[in-house]
């Protein structure tokens, strides 16, 4: 993918704060971060989202995360963690290389990552969950 913006980080096209690497994965700083130490962590290889990442390889990055977020507790102060991934444009994503957010949460921070609630009914909650179990 020569114009990915993210696989020319990955090959040192780029400059990045780089927090982590190994030969599967990397995780740098957010160039415009939501919070303070907020990290992006992604595969070296070019995978369009989470949904098409084979397995191996997600559960790596995720163990990755993991790590960055402990380190943000430990090193930073954090009190709380949001790990996000976007999946497409309709959801957010605005680099089509899959990334997950670890984003460091302190006390009062006031950063708003809301999700507001819906109401449903008993019968399309049965019918959506029915659905999705139809395509695992
Ligand atoms: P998305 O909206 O795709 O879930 O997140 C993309 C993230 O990548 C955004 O938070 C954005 O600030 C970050 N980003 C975009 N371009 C660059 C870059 O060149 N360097 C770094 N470090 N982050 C970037
Ligand atoms: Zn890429």
């Amino acid at each position: 993918m020569d114009s990915c913006v993210f696989c020319k980080i990955a090959r040192g096209e780029i400059p990045c704060y780089k927090v982590y690497e190994d030969d599967i994965a990397l995780a740098f700083l957010d160039i415009n971060p939501a919070n303070k130490g907020h990290t992006l962590v992604l595969p070296k290889e070019h995978f369009r989202d989470m949904t098409t990442c084979p397995k191996d390889i997600l559960s790596h990055l995720f163990s990755v995360a993991q790590l960055i977020a402990q380190a943000q507790i430990s090193q930073l102060g954090a009190t709380g963690i949001n790990v996000i991934t976007n999946v497409g444009a309709s959801s957010g994503q605005s680099v089509m290389h899959f990334h997950i957010h670890v984003i460091p949460r302190y006390d009062n921070d006031g950063l708003e990552l809301s999700l507001p609630p819906q109401k449903i009914g008993e019968h399309d909650l049965l019918l959506l969950a029915d659905s999705i179990r139809k395509g695992i």
